[in-house]
């Protein structure tokens, strides 16, 4: 099993490179986000408090992603290895995911950094506003407040995987098709370890 976390900021292209990313490689796509608009969509209770709190551009509560990721972790008991979109997006969620990865015996592979600057992704994200159907989007002060989660609360996840060798750097900046061939190049070097 070879499980990849693509990380990195609100904007940083991590929904569009993970697409191409499963396509390639052949893995489950987990996206917290995804997860959490399709509880959202369905109306359940989880989606409904979960609605309020992504509408202020705040992070959800670890125990409702985890509770979710673990569940996706059962579920799909025969796959070849994770994408992980979107989570971990704090430590406690990281040492979470770590847990519950040793109890299935495998680990984080990799975890690919995107780097793209904040005006890149304050005009990436309200351009996608225009067209995502994402409340989230629309808002420049939504917007800024995801990114501050970000510097806040999840950049400190990259420094907990450094700890074990594990962060890759990759410029996020450029077209899809040049970001998509540096994640692959990466993937593949540590791949065939
Ligand atoms: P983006 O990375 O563009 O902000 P996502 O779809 O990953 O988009 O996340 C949208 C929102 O969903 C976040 O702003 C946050 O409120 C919530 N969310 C997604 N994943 C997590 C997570 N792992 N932990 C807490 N909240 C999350």
């Amino acid at each position: 099993m070879f499980n990849i976390i693509l990380f990195g900021p609100p904007g940083s292209g991590k929904g569009t490179q993970s697409e191409k990313l499963i396509a390639a490689y052949g893995l489950k796509h987990l996206s917290t986000g995804d997860l959490l608009r399709s509880e959202i969509a369905k109306q359940t209770v989880l989606g409904l408090e979960a609605k309020s709190i992504m509408d202020r551009g705040q992070l959800v509560p670890d125990a409702v992603v985890v509770g979710m990721i673990s569940s996706a972790l059962d579920s799909n008991p025969e796959a070849k290895g994770f994408l992980f979109d979107g989570f971990p997006r704090t430590v406690a969620q990281s040492e979470a995911l770590d847990k519950l990865l040793e109890g299935k015996n495998t680990a984080i592979g990799v975890v690919l950094a995107l780097e793209v600057s904040e005006e890149e992704l304050v005009h990436r994200l309200l351009n996608r506003g225009l067209t995502s159907g994402r409340s989230d989007d629309t808002n420049e002060p939504v917007i800024r407040a995801r990114i501050k989660e970000y510097q806040d609360k999840t950049m400190v996840v990259s420094d907990h995987y450094s700890r074990f060798g594990k962060v890759v750097k990759v410029k996020g900046e450029g077209t899809v098709d040049e970001i998509f061939a540096s994640l692959c190049s990466e993937i593949d070097k540590r791949m065939s370890l």
